[in-house]
């Protein structure tokens, strides 16, 4: 009994201390309830911190988000990051590198309960980061997403397309592949990147500011092509096409558009055996996403150095 009332004490506690500053007291008090039953049934079954769980009510209730009833506010001087497909492997691993190098990331991912999960592990590391559903392939979620940067943060500086496929794993082979699983790769691979940048690209003007990275591969590396990975190696050569593309459209405006290759990284797609960690693999996204208004546009890196086409 103790023990459920020195619980029920600390919900209360970390709901009130965050009441002052977080969203409308319309919100917080039709929220007050369901979100002192959360607090409870978190604290019960893992024991958060405080701080853990002011992060766990602000992705359970957006507009509690601290200083704003619309959404979360950074310092003006704080730049936010959103990353795509960023509830595992490279994606969290860049989500992860960025916030502990001072920005403020927003994750998205197509599954929110993934993304959401992904999303709580960086707030108990302590890092600054949020999150919005985004799958690249639905317009309507990249209106929201972009509707959402815009009102909840104001500005967008960087914008990792890291979220990708390849279903051509294992063939068919160039001669046998089907039209759909092309169309398919392409959609998310390459055409769901120039989407994004063109819903994001009046926030990068408004602030004379943006660095996007986007993650392809050395399978798109015409110098060096090979037969297999038909659908993937084409989706990742044309988007080495839009980023330079994208960069000779936006030369002059301080936007930087770059494609990377993460090398052979252990994750989901790149399976057990490769060679790199995915920090490994998304060290080269923090060098882009940082680089001065002077860096380079239009280039194809891997370990922050220059790679053939
Ligand atoms: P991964 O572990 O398979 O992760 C892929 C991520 O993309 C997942 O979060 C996945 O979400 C997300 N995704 C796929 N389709 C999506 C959609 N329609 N909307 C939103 N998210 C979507 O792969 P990874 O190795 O981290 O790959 C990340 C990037 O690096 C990819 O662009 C890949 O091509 C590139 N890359 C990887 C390697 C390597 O060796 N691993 C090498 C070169 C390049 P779900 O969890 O919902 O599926």
């Amino acid at each position: 009994m103790a023990a459920i009332l020195s619980i029920m004490r600390k919900a209360s506690a970390v709901v009130s201390s965050l009441s002052p500053g977080y969203g409308s007291a319309e919100a917080r008090q039709c929220t007050q309830a369901k979100s002192q039953a959360l607090v409870v049934s978190q604290i019960t079954r893992k024991g958060l911190s405080e701080k853990s769980i002011g992060g766990l009510l602000c992705l359970e209730f957006p507009y509690l988000k601290r200083g704003s009833q619309r959404g979360y506010n950074p310092p003006m001087t704080k730049r936010v990051a959103a990353v795509t497909g960023a509830n595992r492997g490279i994606g969290f691993a860049a989500s992860r590198l960025l916030a502990q190098n001072g920005f403020h990331v927003v994750l998205t991912s197509r599954s929110v309960q993934n993304g959401k999960a992904a999303c709580l592990k960086l707030e108990e590391e302590g890092l600054d980061v949020s999150y919005i559903h985004l799958d690249v392939t639905d317009e309507f979620l990249i209106k929201q997403w972009k509707e959402k940067l815009e009102k909840g943060y104001g500005r967008c500086d960087v914008l990792v397309n890291n979220a990708g496929i390849m279903l051509d794993h294992h063939g068919p082979g160039v001669l046998k592949i089907s039209s759909e699983i092309i169309e398919k790769t392409l959609r998310t691979n390459t055409l769901a990147p120039l989407h994004l940048v063109q819903a994001v690209i009046p926030l990068m003007k408004k602030h004379h500011y943006g660095r996007i990275v986007n993650v392809s591969s050395g399978l798109g590396q015409l110098t060096d092509m090979g037969n297999n990975w038909t659908a993937y190696r084409i989706s990742k050569t044309a988007l080495n096409a839009v980023t330079r593309i994208l960069s000779a459209e936006l030369q002059g405006t301080n936007v930087l558009v770059n494609s990377m290759c993460p090398g052979w990284v252990r994750t989901d797609m790149g399976g057990p055996n490769a060679e790199r960690s995915p920090e490994q693999g998304a060290d080269t996204i923090l060098w882009l996403a940082t680089l001065p208004d002077n860096g380079p546009s239009g280039g194809f890196f891997r370990d922050r150095a220059p790679i053939p086409w």
